[in-house]
């Protein structure tokens, strides 16, 4: 309510993520020229595998602090990099909950929503050895531990909300101050980045940033960083100097994983917009019921769609979405993901009658 003009700025913020997706091909190639032209070194990974092995390859020392980021999650990531000796520790507190407990994100922005305060008080106890019973104390706490990792970590990996390809900046939003640390504090910055994450201008990004916050249900985020170089300083002589207080290096890892295929379909094209603001999952009666066990990496409605992109997953539930439309009306792209579950039940069962269903759905999108 305090800021009307989003629901404007969302429409075009639709148009921005469709010209981008529409341009896809030119705007990585820019972003990629881009980032070296900044001093940021730019990979473009073509699968998961792929990404995973060019990360690994990057680390130095064996402790990595993460962010949360659902473009990791994708490619597994962290038990990639577990299972090749690295310790990596999630700093974002939902998430750290959900490695100590070994589960996946239940939801893109708040993964552990499904856990009560009193068990995630159990949780967090046992791990940081706290006999607190008192949340505040026990946030207090893991702030402490986790600052150890802070420092002592050579490498932080962290996802990006957009990328600016004009100029090479890519944009994180968060509440925490977990990936401002993240980034800066350990020599080197690692960051995945889907290629639909990029659009072109800095003026389109911050648009589409303002978007994601607010439809994630903030009227502020607590930060929002924008990373454009590695850490500089030019205060000796006039000569640049990388790594002065924050990281001296930076990587950013392009990630295919899919997208370019989607982008060349009509129907699934529409699912690379997803800026990942979590809304549909809220206004969504299925998820509602099964949370994130409505979904392999993503979840919910929109979550099937991408793990059909990214994974060629396709099971049944994609027949668990009911068609109603709702999460199109709350969506700031107006993705219809009824129209592309229709779309993914044709694809399981090419004999499916596509419109043999009789009901009459709200905002039904079958034609
Ligand atoms: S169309 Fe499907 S995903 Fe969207 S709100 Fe309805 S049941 Fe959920
Ligand atoms: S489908 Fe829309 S509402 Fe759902 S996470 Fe993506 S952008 Fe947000």
């Amino acid at each position: 309510e305090k800021y009307p003009q989003t629901i404007e700025l969302a429409r075009e913020v639709r148009e921005i993520k469709k010209r981008s997706i529409d341009e896809l091909k030119d705007n990585i190639k820019i972003a990629m020229e881009s980032l070296e032209d900044n001093g940021i070194n730019v990979h473009f990974a073509k699968d998961g595998r792929e990404a995973n092995k060019l990360i690994y390859d990057l680390i130095d020392g064996n402790t990595v602090v993460k962010s949360k980021s659902m473009t990791s999650e994708e490619i597994g990531l962290r038990n990639f990099l577990e299972s090749n000796g690295i310790e990596v520790w999630e700093t974002d507190l939902g998430e750290f909950i959900i490695q100590i407990l070994n589960e996946k994100p239940m939801h893109v922005i708040t993964p552990a929503i499904h856990l009560t305060k009193d068990r995630i008080v159990e949780v967090l106890q046992k791990e940081i050895n706290s006999s607190s019973y008192k949340i505040q104390e026990i946030v207090d706490e893991v702030r402490k531990f986790m600052r150890e990792k802070f420092v002592s970590a050579r490498v932080g990996i962290t996802g990006a909300n957009v990328l600016s390809a004009e100029t090479g900046s890519l944009i994180l939003i968060e509440n925490e101050g977990n990936i401002r640390l993240t980034s800066t504090l350990p020599e080197k910055h690692i960051a995945i980045v889907g290629v639909e994450k990029i659009v072109y201008g800095l003026s389109d990004a911050l648009k589409v940033a303002e978007v994601t916050w607010r439809f994630a249900g903030y009227k502020m985020p607590s930060y929002v960083d924008i990373i454009s170089t590695p850490s500089k300083t030019g205060d000796v002589e006039k000569v640049v100097i990388n790594g002065m207080h924050g990281a001296k290096e930076v990587h950013v890892i392009l990630l295919d994983n899919g997208r370019l295929k989607a982008a060349e379909n009509d129907v699934l094209k529409e699912a690379l917009y997803c800026l990942r603001c979590g809304a549909c999952m809220y206004e969504c009666q299925v998820y509602q019921n099964l949370s994130g066990y409505w979904g392999e990496n993503y979840v919910g409605g929109i979550g099937i769609v991408w793990d059909y992109i990214t994974k060629g997953l396709i099971n049944e539930n994609v027949f668990c979405c009911l068609l109603c439309g709702r999460c199109k009306e709350i969506c700031p792209v107006n993705i219809d993901c009824a129209k592309i579950n229709r779309w993914l039940r044709g694809v399981t069962f090419p004999n499916l009658n596509n419109n043999q269903c009789n009901e009459r759905h709200y905002n039904c999108s079958v034609e």
